[in-house]
């Protein structure tokens, strides 16, 4: 960096972040990751991933990242604890400017900083989400919006889903194979899911719909003397009359949509209409030299393999791209 710009700033440390940390890193372009106030990535909100490789009885998913991001230091990189703030450039050199105010200027971005579900927005949806207290405790269960991530878990139980579009449908598609009944509940009675994967459920025997009902409230026991809170039932409110009804479940998946965390790149790739990066098959986005990887713009997999995945991809392609242009 003798001019003063880094060859690669990558921004997020979820899987894609990371895995194009560790490639930069050992591609000799000394990349700088901004990975943010609380790094990880959707990974460090759930307990044990058994679905990622190579674990052959799943692995803590905090401490799958925390492992991850030692690795991409080990390999070179180098870490700081901000986000971006703001991004700006046609053309590289991007001017990047971090939370804490440093401004950094890289020939290379890679952009990964994944997406966050929607919330409900209830009582009681974040305090039956899996979270660990300091003492490693693990105190709430039943909410979850990941249904590859967590099915295993409510196996042979009864388990609602929540939301009307094709997230929802194949949520509850994946857990009708695993789970007691299914009841899935939308506020209306029209569907935005596409007709093959509303038909796709609506043939499953398992599957209860519950239209027109709003949840009103996530119910379950009290943590109480070293247990758990865990999720009993929601109460239901019906949209037409407002009536009330509690429905018995274990275990709560909400798939009402994502938000990418794309907000602070209005104006400076093309995003589509949901807010999603726009990438061609080699995760270059609308602009040279900027690269995503990851949820942030993959609406479709959102898996961590996936976005490790894309991570390597845009990785390679960055010191590509550097190594055409006498940059690497
Ligand atoms: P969507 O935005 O398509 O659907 C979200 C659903 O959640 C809607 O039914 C919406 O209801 C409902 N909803 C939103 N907010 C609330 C709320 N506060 N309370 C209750 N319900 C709420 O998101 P998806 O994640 O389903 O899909 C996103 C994109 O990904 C789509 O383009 C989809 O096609 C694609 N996708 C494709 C898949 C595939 O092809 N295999 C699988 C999964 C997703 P309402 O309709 O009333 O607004």
């Amino acid at each position: 960096m003798s001019d003063g710009i880094l060859k690669t700033l990558i921004i997020g440390s979820g899987p894609a972040g990371l895995t194009a940390a560790i490639y930069a890193a050992r591609a000799a372009l000394k990349p700088v990751v901004l990975a943010g106030a609380d790094p990880g990535g959707q990974l460090t909100k759930t307990s044990l991933v058994e679905n990622y490789p190579g674990f052959a009885k799943g692995v803590d998913g905090p401490k799958l990242m925390a492992d991850m991001l030692e690795q991409a230091k080990w390999n070179g990189a180098e870490l700081k604890w901000e986000s971006a703030a703001k991004i700006e450039g046609q053309a590289p050199p991007y001017t990047v400017t971090t939370s804490a105010g440093e401004v950094l200027r890289a020939h290379t971005v890679l952009f990964c900083t994944g997406a966050a579900p929607r919330r409900l927005g209830v009582k009681g949806e974040l305090e039956y989400q899996p979270r660990q207290k300091p003492d490693q405790k693990i105190w709430g269960e039943g909410v979850t919006y990941c249904a590859v991530c967590d099915g295993n878990f409510y196996r042979k139980l009864p388990v609602a889903v929540i939301g009307g579009g094709d997230s929802a449908m194949e949520e509850a598609n994946y857990l009708s194979n695993i789970c007691g009944e299914v009841t899935l509940i939308h506020r209306r009675e029209g569907f935005r899911a596409s007709t093959v994967m509303l038909e796709r459920a609506r043939s499953k025997k398992n599957i209860k719909w519950e239209l027109n009902q709003l949840v009103d409230e996530v119910l379950g026991n009290e943590e109480a003397q070293g247990h758990k809170r865990k999720v009993t039932a929601l109460r239901l409110k019906d949209a037409r009359d407002g009536s009330t009804k509690e429905l018995k479940v274990d275990g709560v998946f909400i798939a009402v949509g994502h938000i990418p965390t794309t907000q602070v790149l209005q104006g400076v790739v093309k995003l589509d209409a949901s807010g999603y990066i726009e990438v061609d098959d080699r995760q270059h986005t609308s602009r040279e030299g900027f690269f995503a990887a990851g949820d942030c713009h993959d609406s479709r997999y959102r898996q961590a393999v996936t976005a490790a995945g894309m991570g390597c991809k845009a990785a390679l392609e960055a010191e590509r791209y550097l190594a055409e242009r006498g940059l690497s």
